[in-house]
């Protein structure tokens, strides 16, 4: 599979290129060159098959030419026997027609484990032979970034540097973060929002000599691997539910648009959903552009589910290329607008297209509240407050009965202690594995938020600038 970037400027990569590339030199994303479709039959013939077996037949068509068959089983393998859940991401009833699709029994606790175990797996495959070493930097606003450091830990060709807002993660992520202590990790609290942790990524992408300097890599949903393994639990929760023969339809707690558009690329993969609902909490751009065809940043809000307090979401551009129809100066133009007026307008025929699958809604801080207190007291659940936004906002948009609502529950209640206490007067707990967590001793600098004195801090650090 060939990868093209989404402003249609950049060179082709091959998978393992794209891997670990990340952000495209032109500014754009990589997506795969064309959509595979797989049969009604191929999915049809997941029923029964486990986690792993289902992960390898989605994910083989994208990295085709780059990675044997036995090793990418391999990889799947290691990567997902770190999960306490037998089934990886099992379904929990929660109404007649009403699922929960746990996303959370990896390492860290929240869905972005599922795609950095197989990730961090990836990255050492590509680095292996080619004697290279890498510069991982990532910005994150909790999750992501607990998820990276777990996976990328006391790899050897690797350097991983996380940002994330300084204050505005909770203690349960940043510790998980900030209690890693392997040499090869660094945590930097930014003076800033996670937009602002987001923007000195992107900046340090584009600072191509300091890029090639440090041997700079991302894993952040920018990434396509990242996006790839997401895919997977569509297929494998759909079939669940009698699919490919009856459609299904999802709800997605949505901040940078990573895990739902994975839902798009598994529809267009051939796997037959019917919504793809986009919740977002009140930082809603997306809810927003998708209902009125602006595109239009705001300013960020803190909120009760933070992995979503986002204005800028990276992963949007993929699919806008797509509705465009692929059209890369025609998105390089719109993102244009974006850097210099803060704002674009969706064109008609793109908005047209997007709105035959996607649906979008918010959830405000009351409804998550109420969702996270009711769903407890109807089902015995707690879920944690991204998960009651994709609750709430399922329930507003639940159309024709006979469809499969599945949500996607994105953490662990215990990922959000404080919240999900004061909205449903419980305390979730850590899972044995983690109790120690409040005790252990922590690791981090702080920073201002100023690209010079990040990078500089990066070129003191990472192997690849002293070697
Ligand atoms: C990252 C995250 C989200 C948002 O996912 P995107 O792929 O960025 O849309 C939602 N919920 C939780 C708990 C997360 O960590």
């Amino acid at each position: 599979m060939k990868y093209v970037s989404t402003r249609g400027q950049a060179p082709e990569l091959d998978f393992e290129e794209a891997l670990l590339t990340g952000l495209a030199r032109d500014g754009g994303l990589y997506v795969p060159a064309s959509w595979p479709r797989l049969s009604q039959d191929e999915i049809a013939g997941f029923a029964g098959k486990s986690y792993v077996d289902v992960a390898q037949a989605v994910m083989t068509p994208f990295v085709e030419g780059a990675i044997s068959a036995e090793e990418l089983k391999a990889m799947l393998a290691e990567a997902y026997a770190s999960f306490g859940h037998r089934a990886v991401t099992p379904l929990k009833q929660m109404g007649d027609n009403d699922w929960l699709l746990e996303l959370f029994h990896g390492p860290t606790l929240a869905f972005k484990d599922v795609a950095m175990q197989i990730l961090a797996r990836l990255f050492d495959h590509a680095l292996k032979g080619k004697g290279r070493r890498l510069t991982i930097v990532g910005a994150t606003s909790g999750d992501t970034g607990s998820a990276a450091i777990e996976a990328f830990r006391g790899r050897d060709a690797i350097d991983i540097f996380i940002l994330h807002p300084k204050g505005r993660v909770s203690e349960v992520q940043r510790r998980q973060m900030t209690t890693v202590l392997d040499d090869n990790v660094h945590n930097i609290a930014v003076d800033g929002s996670f937009d602002d942790c987001q923007a000195l990524v992107k900046a340090m992408f584009n600072d191509m000599t300091f890029r090639d300097e440090v041997g700079l890599a991302g894993v952040n949903s920018i990434n396509w691997g990242r996006v790839m393994a997401q895919i997977v639990y569509y297929f494998t929760s759909a079939v669940a539910l009698g699919g490919p023969a009856r459609p299904v339809s999802y709800s997605v707690p949505t901040g940078n648009f990573g895990d739902i558009f994975a839902g798009y690329v598994a529809r267009e993969m051939g796997l037959p959903i019917d919504k793809l609902i986009v919740a977002t909490n009140v930082n809603d751009i997306l809810a927003r552009a998708l209902n009125s065809g602006r595109y239009d940043v705001g300013t960020v809000t803190p909120t009760i589910s933070p992995s979503m307090d986002i204005q800028v979401s990276s992963n949007f551009e993929r699919l806008l290329f797509d509705v465009c129809d692929r059209d890369g100066p025609g998105v390089e133009r719109m993102m244009q607008q974006l850097q210099q007026s803060g704002g674009f307008g969706i064109p008609e025929g793109a908005l047209t297209k997007a709105r035959t699958c996607f649906a979008a809604d918010r959830a405000d801080e009351a409804e998550t509240n109420a969702m996270i207190r009711r769903a407890n007291e109807t089902t015995g659940e707690l879920v944690d407050p991204h998960t009651a936004v994709g609750l709430a906002v399922a329930e507003r948009h639940r159309g024709d009965a006979s469809i499969p609502m599945v949500t996607l529950a994105t953490a662990h209640p215990a990922k959000f202690p404080a919240a999900v206490e004061a909205a449903s007067g419980l305390t979730p707990a850590l899972p044995p594995r983690m109790a120690d967590l409040f005790e252990r001793e922590e690791r981090l600098d702080e920073c201002a938020n100023d690209l010079k004195a990040i990078e500089d801090f990066i070129r003191a650090r990472s192997r690849v600038a002293a070697a």
